[in-house]
């Protein structure tokens, strides 16, 4: 019964765009029937049909023209026209009776002409405006959910009419259609999120009062899933042609990563200035025990002093060689000079020129046969420095690294051991990361700037490599990392 309702009413079928030619010429036939039948079997005076039926026709040619637009409205004028001229026809008019009967009827075909052709582009009007609002809306809907940026657009009162997926996520609860935002509470607190002290009044109700917009306004929340969140919100209140305030929108930004990256940074800058100070304090204090040496003339002591001073110089290059390569790292331009070497040869020369520096510990590496690699042979040198020099930084107590080279069919792998303090399972992939050091307390005791694996993964992954390790907390680090032998084929 309701679906009959529904196909009967034409309000229903406002903006559907469907017009029907069935239901017009089936109509408008039955109603000739039926009157046909009335006045013959009815009436028993089949001069009776004029009267009532011109009503009815009208009637007809309204309602369809307003529910299946011009093509209704045209299929009735046209069924009744017919329909009049049949009767003409049937009740066999003559003389005068049926020039008028003629006249009227063209008279009537030019009026429901009229009428069907003015109801039916109305009808068709509308069907477009309101096919063309939902569009507008889809369209904005789609561009809404799109966006990276979680959107909450209200009412004038203050009533949730719009919420992107995106906001949701930011905020780790869906945020309703229909909800009011409180007045002096912000949108997140009225969600029950915890949220820092400005977040205390609803950015939203403000720019509806005051029809200004509030830009940048920060703060941090609570998600119910534990996370906190630091949220950036913009809000502006949209108005109508005569600037009355009728909605507002308020844009709201997650900005955790970006506060992330500030954090780093700062904390960069300072763990960076502290390493340079480091060795500079050293040097100048190194510099003024030379000196007093070589006043006293005691050339042996002198010589110490100056060894030392070559050290932290040596340190001093190697942190700005680092700092330089990060940065040509993430400009694109880290530069590499490829060509063909022994890869054997270059861990042998490494291996000797560190045991003169690293005294407590014993480098071991037997020498094997040659392998030949093509690669950039001082960044290949620096990833094996990068790693005994690790290996021997973090086993303090440890006596031995050993070396090993691994030739298999289409790569050779290159293990660094140490039997030091060893890396925890959920900090080894992230060691790898820039600027990340593991945060223990023993860690914290040794110097560096996080940046050195860093580095010496892009190498390895430049020269189509795979860098990786192999370690117990408290038992020491296997570092390996691998590259494709040469075969002579570019
Ligand atoms: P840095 O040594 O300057 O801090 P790296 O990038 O070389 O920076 O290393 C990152 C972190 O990985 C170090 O801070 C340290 O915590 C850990 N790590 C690296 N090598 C070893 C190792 N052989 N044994 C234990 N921990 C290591």
């Amino acid at each position: 019964m309701n679906k009959l309702l529904r196909y009967i009413n034409p309000i229903t079928h406002l903006g559907e765009g469907q017009y029907s030619i069935a239901f017009p010429l089936i109509a408008n036939l039955l109603l000739c029937i039926i009157s046909e039948a009335y006045a013959y079997g009815v009436a028993r005076d089949p001069m009776v049909v004029g009267v009532y039926i011109i009503f009815l026709n009208v009637f007809f040619i309204l309602y369809f023209s307003f529910r299946d637009g011009l093509r209704g409205g045209f299929i009735a004028s046209a069924i009744s026209i017919l329909y009049y001229f049949y009767i003409i026809y049937t009740r066999h008019y003559t003389g005068g009776q049926l020039t008028s009967a003629v006249q009227t009827t063209i008279i009537l075909a030019l009026l429901y002409s009229l009428i069907a052709y003015i109801i039916g582009w109305l009808k068709q009007r509308i069907d477009h405006l309101i096919e063309h609002e939902a569009d507008e809306k889809i369209r904005l809907q789609t561009i809404l959910q799109q966006l990276p940026v979680g959107v909450v657009i209200t009412d004038n009162k203050g009533r949730v009419t719009q919420a992107n997926k995106q906001l949701g996520r930011i905020f780790g609860v869906k945020v309703p259609i229909g909800y009011t935002v409180s007045k002096d509470k912000s949108l997140v607190q009225s969600l029950g999120l915890n949220a820092g002290p400005d977040a205390s009044r609803s950015t939203i109700y403000q720019v509806l009062k005051t029809g200004k917009p509030i830009s940048g306004k920060e703060y941090s929340i609570q998600r119910k899933d534990g996370k906190t969140a630091q949220i950036q919100v913009n809000a502006s209140a949209i108005k109508d042609k005569k600037q009355r305030v009728i909605a507002a929108a308020s844009i709201i930004n997650d900005i955790s990563a970006q506060k992330e990256l500030e954090r780093q940074k700062d904390d960069f800058l300072s763990m960076a200035s502290h390493e340079l100070k480091t060795p500079i304090t050293s040097l100048k204090m190194f510099v003024e025990l030379q000196g007093m040496q070589l006043k006293e003339k005691n050339p042996q002591k002198a010589k110490y002093f100056n060894d030392r001073i070559s050290d932290q110089v040596g340190k001093l290059k190697e942190l700005a060689s680092d700092l330089l390569d990060v940065s040509r790292i993430q400009t694109g331009k880290l530069r590499f000079t490829m060509e063909k070497f022994d890869i054997t040869e270059v861990i042998q020369d490494t291996v000797e020129g560190l045991q003169v520096v690293s005294k407590k510990h014993k480098l071991i590496f037997q020498n094997g046969k040659t392998i030949t690699v093509q690669g950039d042979k001082y960044r290949i040198y620096q990833v094996l420095v990068n790693l005994i020099t690790n290996a021997v930084k973090y086993s303090p107590n440890g006596k031995q690294i050993i070396l090993r080279v691994k030739p298999g069919k289409r790569e050779v792998v290159i293990s660094i051991r140490d039997f030091g303090i060893g890396i925890d399972k959920d900090q080894q992939k992230k060691i790898f990361d820039k600027l990340y050091q593991v945060g223990g307390s023993e860690e914290k005791t040794f110097p560096g700037l996080g940046l050195g694996l860093y580095i010496s993964k892009e190498i390895v992954g430049r020269h189509k490599g795979r860098i990786w390790l192999d370690s117990k907390k408290g038992k020491g680090s296997t570092f390996y990392f691998s590259l494709p032998i040469y075969t002579g084929k570019e």
